[in-house]
Order: C-alpha cells, then structure tokens, then sequence
C-alpha cells in the first residue's frame, strides 16, 4: 500500500524528497502541489524531474478521496459522502450563507462516545480518520476554493483522534498550507479533557462544547463522557483561557423537552457559565427512533433563551440548514448541533 502524501508537513516531505532521490527544496514544491494547487496525482507535479515523479509514484500518492455521493438541499446545504478506511462512511456537509461558506467535517468513522441522542455514537466506531481522510473533504467537494470557514463537528469526537485533528488544523493555518486564519476554525467537543487542555494550549482556534445539561448526574444519562471527565471539571479548565479576544467559546445546547428545558436547568447553566465570556447555542432537537425525548416547542426554547439572557449569558436559537437531506451538521448522523 502507498503511502498518501496529503498531510505531510514541508519538512516531512522534504525527507521524502531526499528519500527518493529529488532535491531537498522538492519538499517546498510538493508541498505547493498539494496545499496551494491541490492536484490530485503526483504525475501532475510537473516540476519534479519525470524521474524524480516516477520513482516518488512508486511508493506513494497525494491520497486525496473522492466523494462517492452528494445530495443537495433546497437551501443550497450539500452533503458529501466519503468513503473511508475500506469499509466505511464519513460525511462532510458545505453550508452556504450570505458570505460563507462553512465546511462541518468528520475526523472518525463512527463514534466511541456513545451519546444517547446521536445516530453517528449509535453506529459504534469503525477507525479513525488521518489527516488524508480529513483534508480530501475540503479539497475533493466542489466548493473547495471558495471555502470560507470550518467546524469539527461532523462524525466522531474529534479531540479523539487529536493527532490526525491537529495536522488537520495545521495545513489550513500554516503559511505553506492553505493560511487560514485561526478565527476560521471550530472545534466542537463534548470534553475529552486532557486532550481539551493540548487543543487549547497548542491552537488558537475557536472552541465549541457540547454541553447540554448542566447537571452531571443529569448529563451522565446521555453523554457516558461526564463519568470520565465532568461538564464542571471541563468548565473549570477552559476558565484558564482568555476568551475575552479573538478566540471564542461556545457552548451547545441541543434542548429536549422536558429533560433540560426547565426554568432550573436555565438557572444551572447560568450558575455554570457566570462571568465567562462565552454564548449559549440552543438548538432545536430533530426526533430520531428509539429515544425517549421530543423536540421542545418554540415556545419553551425562547421562555428558556430569555431566562439566560436575563441572567447575563448571551444565548441564541440556531437555525437548522438541509433539514430536507437530514444534513445539519451532524444530525444526519445524529450529532452535535445546527451551525
Ligand atoms: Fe460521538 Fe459527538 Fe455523537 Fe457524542 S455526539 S456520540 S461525541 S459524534
């Protein structure tokens, strides 16, 4: 099997370069190939010597995949279906807005963190994705050069697969990548902590917490993660970072009714969040089988978005997108949130 170069850093595929017998700076200009012209084959590389390209295609490949279906919804949301290790399925779902255009990307073949609520933790896990698998769904859609934003928040628990996330993260923000700034990007968690302190630490991307209850026993009967790492301990940590600047916080809030809709769950969170300088997305829950919640009325998402905004948190009810091809972000796998 060949090795994919998609991923690699210039240094990396300078040692590659020297490995084959091309000149160490072939590194820099493999690494224009594949972050700035995004070609899809190493014979496209044309100022590698031919020589140089051959012997390179011997034992490796730029590995970029292609989607093998993509469905579109009335409200221009697409969702693209990769194929990943051998035998599995991720999604990457393209919303459009008025000036964005924001990728929500898969960073793992199912899930291994079992949330009650989400179809993605109901499917179990079927591997990790690499940095390969992660970059083919900004480089492979139709989109790709008009990308404007992205959020990790599509199959898996991405702080899970950290490494592969943090290469990720580094070809979209590093000069020779594709130069994002770090405003452009999100990470949404449900708080694997000791990973959530490396994020914080070695990124300055935005973050996104999935949060949903702010009781632990409460929260511990959908999301088994509390018993590892609890929704207070999570909070206690990110109370070290400045918010206060460009990088923001955010906290998800999918509301069920009558699980975490209650004027106390409101006066919890606000107990939980007080004086951090952060928002509240309430998000509109979409009925999935077996599962004993429904969708709270829009009555009660606003009774329960005034009651925070009253007690000083700054909250907002988020609209779906692509609910006709079950698309927004994640929910299609059942997960996380609506941007
Ligand atoms: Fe995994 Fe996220 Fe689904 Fe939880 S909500 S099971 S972390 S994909």
């Amino acid at each position: 099997m060949k090795t994919r170069l998609l991923g690699k850093t210039p240094e990396e595929l300078k040692q590659i370069a020297l490995e084959v017998g091309l000149p160490a700076f072939a590194g820099k200009q493999m690494a224009q190939w594949l972050y700035q012209k995004r070609v899809r084959s190493i014979a496209e590389m044309t100022n590698l010597s031919k020589q140089g390209r051959e012997v390179l295609s011997e034992r490796y490949e730029v590995g970029m995949v292609q989607p093998v279906d993509v469905q579109v919804s009335a409200d221009g949301t697409k969702k693209y279906l990769f194929p990943v290790n051998a035998s599995a399925f991720v999604e990457a779902v393209m919303i459009p807005e008025q000036e964005r255009k924001t990728l929500c990307v898969s960073s793992q073949a199912g899930c291994k963190m079992g949330c009650k609520f989400c179809m993605t933790g109901r499917q179990g896990f079927h591997g990790n994705l690499d940095a390969a698998d992660i970059l083919s769904q900004f480089f492979a859609i139709d989109e790709a050069a008009a990308l404007t934003n992205t959020v990790f928040m599509g199959m898996g628990e991405p702080l899970d697969n950290w490494d592969a996330v943090k290469r990720t993260i580094e070809v979209l923000t590093a000069d020779w990548g594709l130069a994002w700034s770090p405003k452009r990007v999100t990470l949404s968690t449900i708080g694997v902590l000791p990973k959530l302190k490396q994020y914080l630490d070695e990124s300055r991307c935005h973050l996104a917490v999935s949060l949903h209850n702010p009781f632990p026993a409460q929260r511990e009967e959908l999301m088994p993660v509390q018993k590892a790492w609890s929704i207070t301990e999570v909070v206690r940590l990110i109370r070290q970072y400045d918010f206060s600047g460009q990088r923001r916080v955010s906290f998800e809030y999918t509301v069920f009714d009558s699980w975490n809709d209650s004027p106390r769950h409101a006066d919890g969170l606000i107990h939980l969040l007080r004086g951090l300088e952060c928002r509240v997305n309430l998000i509109r829950f979409h009925k999935i089988p077996d599962f004993p919640y429904g969708t709270a009325s829009a009555s009660k998402m606003e009774a329960f978005r005034d009651r925070l905004t009253e007690g000083g948190i700054t909250a907002t009810i988020r609209a779906s997108r692509g609910e006709d091809i079950l698309a927004a972000c994640g929910l299609l796998a059942g997960k996380h949130a609506a941007l």
